[in-house]
């Protein structure tokens, strides 16, 4: 369950040992509290003076006996007590698959992780508008655009591996899945020889869930039961061409806009059908979001206006999005119908 209270000015009174709160206490000044701190149930260490009288006390399970006594106290005395994690272990990496663009779409071990995290590397493919909801690490913009790298990989590394030999909970948050075209392999690797504790969470990955949001399964029974991710990145040789050609299944293609055209020629000259179905979807999951529906023989034209991030897919799946599109149109249409029948 989550509350949202205005602690605007509010005192709150921390208590747990650090580093075990130091995100709670960040949290709680992110929200505007005036926060003050106990480490110890004996009284120990604490920042300035503690508040007579509490508007709330944010108690960190930080491990150590004793707190049960004090916290009772408060209890019984009304002052609310709001039980909070303790920071993870300190001086880690954890990738996180952001998903394609929306926070709805992260999971909940992504979630968790941005909560813990004491920085937040991000991609500008992740959900990144949504970051200051769901941590109050400090965030850093190392904005992967196609061909606008902010940061070199290596630059991203180093920037990782350092602040977690610093002792901070590091998330890198990308986009989609971070194995999917997303050099997460060598991210964890980086981390490794530079022996900082690495974990990776899957993330929902834009090469289905960007089809998915056009109304395009990548298999449908009966129509495709393999699908092929490609990188079009860089152009095609002619015998992948050809190799995709005769699989006869789905093929999705990331970072494709800028081959789009060879891609196509090649799959033709590899002997796919002109009118193949293709459909290139814009912006999956974000504002603007377009799909631009042809075959393997018009899309270039088709799609000349077409820009980053898209999704390209190739398949007779396509038509099955056109088809359940036809049928949610003609229900809308015999639903008109009736609404004015019944008001006639
Ligand atoms: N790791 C990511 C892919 C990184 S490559 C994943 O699993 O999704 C970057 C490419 O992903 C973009 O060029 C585009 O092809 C695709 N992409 C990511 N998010 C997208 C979105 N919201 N809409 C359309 N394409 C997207």
């Amino acid at each position: 369950m989550q509350l949202t209270l205005d602690l605007t000015g509010r005192d709150v009174l921390v208590t747990g040992a650090d580093p075990a709160a130091r995100q709670a206490v960040r949290r709680y000044r992110a929200a505007g509290a005036v926060v003050s701190r106990l480490s110890s149930p004996q009284g120990g260490p604490h920042d300035g003076p503690l508040p007579e009288r509490p508007f709330l006390v944010a108690a960190v399970d930080d491990g150590q006996p004793g707190w049960d006594a004090l916290l009772g106290r408060c209890r019984d005395t009304g002052i609310p007590v709001a039980v909070e994690p303790a920071a993870g272990p300190a001086g880690h990496v954890t990738l996180v698959g952001g998903g394609p663009g929306t926070a709805e779409l992260l999971t909940v071990a992504a979630v968790a992780a941005l909560r813990d995290a004491d920085v937040v590397f991000y991609d500008r493919l992740a959900p990144y508008q949504d970051l200051p909801s769901l941590t109050s690490a400090e965030l850093v913009d190392v904005g992967k655009q196609p061909g606008h790298h902010k940061v070199s990989q290596s630059g991203i590394e180093e920037l990782m591996v350092d602040a977690a030999l610093a002792g901070h909970n590091v998330v890198r948050l990308k986009g989609g899945d971070p194995y999917v075209f997303g050099r997460g392999g060598e991210e964890v690797a980086a981390c490794v020889k530079a022996g900082v504790p690495v974990r990776v969470i899957s993330g929902v990955t834009s090469a289905i869930s960007v089809p998915a949001a056009a109304g395009i399964p990548v298999t449908h029974r009966d129509v495709s039961h393999l699908f092929t991710v490609v990188s079009g990145h860089a152009p095609l040789t002619e015998q992948e061409h050809t190799h995709l050609a005769g699989l006869g299944g789905t093929i999705v293609v990331l970072m494709g806009i800028g081959t789009l055209h060879q891609l196509a020629a090649g799959l033709r000259r590899a002997g796919m059908r002109a009118d193949m179905p293709m459909a290139v979807v814009e912006r999956g999951y974000r504002p603007g979001q377009r799909t631009t529906i042809a075959d393997l023989g018009t899309i270039t034209s088709a799609a000349s206006d077409c820009s980053n991030p898209a999704v390209l897919v190739i398949g007779e799946v396509v038509r099955v999005a056109e088809v359940n599109r036809g049928c949610a149109e003609a229900e809308a249409e015999l639903n008109r119908l009736a609404a004015s029948l019944m008001g006639a």
